[in-house]
């Protein structure tokens, strides 16, 4: 293939970004949450920007899942039923990897994200579902984050080894950095030596090699969560991978018998970054000694913008998609034509969630929003820690409507108790506190949901947070958040200017979080701030609002993390 952009091998790709999930378009479902939304508004800015890059990824026939909630708000999965070629265009490219000694065969398909100036950046989706393969190597490429560690090793192989040959199939001859998304990727090192080793004909890796894949690699972790690094057992990464020179290299390849795909991207990437200024501290703490830097996280601006947000950013800042720094400028936005757009995309949100969950939102009441991943460390229930209290404060100081949306993982049955949960304190709030929880969290229903809330709610326990991205959404839509300050927030947090943070800045480590306390935090913010300043200061309300668009807005956003990217990581 020749160059994938009009103007020629002037911008052959140099850049090749690998990430196991990518958030392309909220029904191409190749995407479980923050990780692949964030991979795509990555994509989205390098577009934007003219950076010379391609992504690679896996194909999910059936998706990462489909969410169900009865009644009483027990989730049940279903596979996502979807047509590939409505979205993606078939290659005939071919490549193999060994996978337990057996031949699989992986074909690609294709997906041009283009930037406002009409700059592509292609991303490939790997697919094993083709006749030639057996029926289990067929299904590797099935679902997200689904199987075992089996599966998800050979997803691993799949991703990281036929994504680098993929590349080199598709004619990308030019590529100077791999950068992993995660450690999902890290096998692609394993590929880069290889392909040093048939070069010359030899079957020992020397630290030349080494030196030279470890200028070619970008490594991003994304997690302080210990399950959220995979690591697997040596024996079964042996059986999967067969016999590979990498084995020799303990120092390099494993830790404590065990292949970490965290270390073997440390160990072979020039640099490595957390996800913000707080994730970069602990994953220094986690992974001393290594260097590790930090580039907080982003969104893509124009995606995220509601219809109404966006007709106003045109009004009052031409080139804001442009030039998101620009996005400073909202404080000259008329707050009352704020106010307006704003009601315009809670009317939007009220319209859906109205239809769907026959919940009676009033347009006229305070309106929180929470969507995220179910997970026990997020605490979607921490609201509603004393059910009295809440009741009180909603009755007294002024009315309150709670809007949640998020998925459990399938086998996490800590965050599906948790939505089952919070469906009893809808229950229990009934009389008092309308409450809608929406099913199948998608992106187009986190762009509603984050444009249409009146306030941003996260409450997550520190340091586990280590970026989160959708109270940016909520931001540059000139929605406030109201946090606990943990990842993004410690920065984007200016108090009663930009919204407002739940309890101090968690100190030393010895501070073990206490939950009663910043639940008392969250009441008593709501109390004697938020709440009283939405219906008794309006004018207030909205000052607050311009500057959560203006100061946060023009800053988190992945026009600026990829800038950073660029100058820091990618060519340098
Ligand atoms: C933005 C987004 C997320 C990430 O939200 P966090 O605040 O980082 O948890 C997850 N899922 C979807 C569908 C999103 O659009």
């Amino acid at each position: 293939m020749a160059s994938p952009n009009a103007a020629g091998a002037a911008t052959a790709p140099k850049i090749a970004y690998f990430s196991m999930e990518i958030g392309l378009e909220s029904s191409l479902p190749t995407y479980s949450g923050g990780l692949g939304v964030l991979a795509g508004d990555t994509i989205r800015s390098a577009a934007d920007l003219k950076v010379p890059m391609v992504a690679v990824s896996l194909l999910y026939r059936k998706g990462y899942f489909y969410q169900r909630l009865d009644a009483a708000g027990r989730q049940t999965e279903e596979a996502v039923e979807w047509n590939v070629d409505d979205f993606l265009l078939s290659r005939d490219e071919r490549v193999t990897v060994t996978i337990e000694g057996r031949p699989v065969s992986v074909r690609c398909w294709r997906y041009d994200v283009r930037g406002a100036g009409g700059f592509l950046v292609p991303v490939f989706f790997l697919d094993t579902d083709i006749p030639e393969n057996a029926e289990p190597d067929r299904r590797l490429t099935h679902y997200l984050y689904g199987g075992d560690s089996h599966y998800r090793l050979c997803q691993e192989v799949i991703l990281g080894v036929a994504g680098v040959r993929m590349l080199r199939a598709l004619g990308f001859d030019q590529i100077e950095r791999f950068h992993m998304n995660e450690g999902h990727a890290s096998l692609l090192t394993l590929e880069l030596l290889a392909e040093r080793l048939q070069a010359d004909q030899r079957t020992q890796i020397s630290p030349a090699d080494i030196d030279a894949v470890h200028s070619q690699c970008v490594f991003t972790t994304h997690t302080p969560v210990v399950a959220g690094h995979d690591k697997f057992p040596v024996d079964l990464a042996r059986q999967v991978l067969g016999d590979s020179p990498v084995f020799a290299l303990p120092k390099v390849f494993c830790c404590d018998d065990q292949l970490n795909m965290t270390y073997l991207a440390l160990n072979l990437s020039h640099y490595v970054n957390g996800v913000a200024k707080k994730h970069g501290e602990v994953s220094r703490h986690m992974f001393a000694p290594y260097l590790i830097d930090s580039i907080t996280n982003g969104v893509h601006l124009a995606t995220w913008a509601s219809e109404p947000i966006q007709a106003l950013f045109d009004r009052y800042i031409p080139g804001w998609r442009q030039d998101n720094f620009s996005l400073r400028y909202a404080l000259n936005i008329p707050p009352q034509e704020l106010w307006e757009a704003h009601q315009q995309a809670k009317r939007h949100l009220f319209q859906q969630v109205n239809r769907e969950n026959n919940s009676g939102m009033d347009l006229d009441v305070l309106t929180v929003g929470f969507a995220r991943r179910a997970a026990a460390y997020k605490r979607a229930d921490l609201l509603f820690f004393d059910l009295d209290r809440l009741r009180n404060l909603a009755g007294r100081i002024g009315p309150l409507q709670i809007i949640y949306a998020g998925k459990a993982h399938p086998r996490d049955e800590g965050g599906k108790e948790l939505i089952h949960r919070i469906f009893q304190a809808k229950e229990a709030l009934k009389a008092d506190i309308r409450i809608a929880y929406l099913a199948n969290y998608d992106m187009d229903l986190s762009r509603c949901l984050t444009a249409g809330a009146d306030l941003w709610l996260n409450t997550p326990e520190p340091p586990m947070e280590a970026s989160g991205t959708s109270g940016m959404k909520a931001a540059l839509n000139g929605v406030p958040s109201l946090s606990i300050l943990d990842g993004w927030w410690i920065e984007g947090c200016i108090e009663n200017v930009t919204g407002w943070a739940i309890g101090a800045l968690p100190d030393a480590q010895d501070r073990s979080r206490d939950r009663q306390r910043d639940a008392g935090d969250l009441y008593d913010k709501l109390e004697q701030v938020v709440v009283p300043l939405y219906y008794q200061n309006r004018s207030g309300y909205l000052e607050i609002m311009r500057h959560a668009a203006a100061l946060n807005g023009s800053f988190f956003n992945t026009q600026r993390m990829m800038q950073q990217y660029v100058l820091r990581a990618y060519f340098r």
